[in-house]
């Protein structure tokens, strides 16, 4: 399966704010991988995806993925 988009993630670089290491991210998210640290989602340059955008969320109105 292919997966579309219109957009090209950016690969963007900061500092960690947690131990000063450059860390690099896709559209201004990072995670550390010296100290684990993480920045919050909403400081994202793009909207995430929803539930419902995901291929395995369940359709509510067929009942499918419930047993
Ligand atoms: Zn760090």
């Amino acid at each position: 399966m292919t997966v579309h988009t219109t957009e090209t993630p950016e690969i963007t670089t900061t500092e960690c704010r947690a131990c000063g290491a450059q860390v690099s991210g896709l559209n201004g998210r990072y995670a550390c991988g010296v100290c684990g640290w993480v920045n919050a989602w909403s400081e994202g340059h793009s909207a995430l995806p929803t539930a419902a955008q995901d291929p395995d969320y369940p359709d509510p109105a067929t009942g499918a993925g419930t047993a």
